[in-house]
């Protein structure tokens, strides 16, 4: 790989506008490139590019996302940082771990390098949903591109859960409430016991391994001058490891059952939407192993473990592959999303070093 490549790569990723949904030109240009570098590349019917390089085992996927969220930022170089929209998350995680998987079959790695940069990681997951609709392959090691800093990795995800709850009563003139029931009455009792449910459970000392409950959305009524006839609560239940979506699932469907009770003359239905497991990675797995030491290494200091709140693909990978994984990248998370996302480019080229010097540990595991 040519001096200088892996910055050049990343200023031109950042320059390509692709928020989620437009990730065609930034698909066509990352294709371009890995086929430059060697790797062999497709791009599915969703537009998910995958770059393959190198053969044997370990087998190893280095996933990233091509989307963003919405906001092109100016992409400029001040000193040593680099500003623009994906900075963080995730295009610099991204163009890591393409780079680094050149530079490991360089360095004589013995595995198998599948590259995959995906689409609507910030929207539905629609690309990683579809490549594991089709996912017929094994992989050894997993390691997905997402700002830890370069210096920590990701081992955990909470899982997420969202509902709606729906209130139907019989409406009826403003002039006399007390004739009818009143649907958004009867949600503000709900949302009364979905606040104490939550505060319950962030009882816990560790909120890691708490689940939260938020309500994130109501709607209710149809005029100013009708007792309203329906209401519908909507909340977002994140799912520490160790717990699932279908045991919190239940606890939330006898919450309601419960409250049922005595309002016959409200009909409550609940619908459960979007899901994800929780991911958890065993720190003390050799693919933790391999990243801890190569920080070591490359920085002089211990790696730090991170557990995180959030949902990535990588849960969903997780749920259904079974493989290793772990969640790493060069940037500060606290930076994600925000209009001041900027990466260090030392940081940038250590990532990647620390990346490819892990997957040559792992290859002493086949
Ligand atoms: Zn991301």
């Amino acid at each position: 790989m040519e001096e200088g490549y892996p910055e050049r790569l990343l200023l031109r990723m950042l320059e390509i506008y692709s928020p989620s949904g437009q990730e065609g030109e930034i698909g066509r240009f990352l294709a371009q490139e890995m086929e430059k570098l060697g790797y062999k590349v497709k791009v599915d019917s969703i537009g998910n590019v995958e770059g393959r390089i190198g053969s044997g085992r370990p087998k190893f996927l280095l996933c990233g996302h091509m989307d963003t969220v919405e906001g092109f930022l100016e992409v400029k170089r001040r000193g040593k940082v680099v500003f623009g929209r994906g900075a963080v998350d995730a295009k610099s995680p991204l163009a890591a771990l393409i780079c680094a998987g050149k530079r490991y079959i360089e360095d004589g790695g013995k595995g198998e390098v599948v590259a995959l940069a995906v689409v609507d990681e910030e929207g539905k997951s629609r690309g990683m949903r579809h490549f594991l609709s089709n996912l017929s392959e094994v992989f050894d090691f997993a390691i997905f591109g997402e700002p830890s800093s370069a210096y920590g990795v990701t081992v955990g995800y909470k899982g997420r859960l969202v509902f709606t709850v729906t209130i139907r009563t019989s409406p009826g003139h403003a002039s006399a409430p007390r004739f009818f029931e009143n649907a958004i009455y009867v949600g503000a009792d709900l949302v009364g016991r979905l606040r104490m449910l939550d505060e319950e459970w962030e009882k816990s000392e560790d909120l890691f391994k708490a689940p939260t409950l938020c309500i994130t959305l109501i709607r209710g009524g149809t005029q100013d001058n009708t007792v309203p006839g329906i209401c519908e609560i909507t909340a977002d239940v994140r799912v520490p490891p160790g717990s699932s979506p279908k045991s919190l699932k239940e606890t939330v469907q006898q919450l309601v059952e419960e409250f049922k009770s005595g309002r016959e003359r409200a009909e409550i239905s609940i619908e459960f939407k979007d899901e994800n497991e929780p991911f958890e990675e065993d720190p003390g797995s050799p693919l933790v192993g391999a990243f801890l030491e190569s920080i070591r290494e490359i920085s002089g200091k211990e790696g730090r473990l991170l557990k995180k709140s959030g949902t990535s693909d990588v849960n969903d990978f997780v749920r259904v592959s079974r493989t290793h994984s772990i969640v790493y990248g060069p940037g500060n998370s606290k930076l994600d999303h925000t209009p001041v996302e900027n990466v260090s480019i030392e940081e940038f080229y250590d990532s990647i070093e620390i990346i490819k010097r892990a997957m040559i540990r792992l290859d002493g595991f086949f």
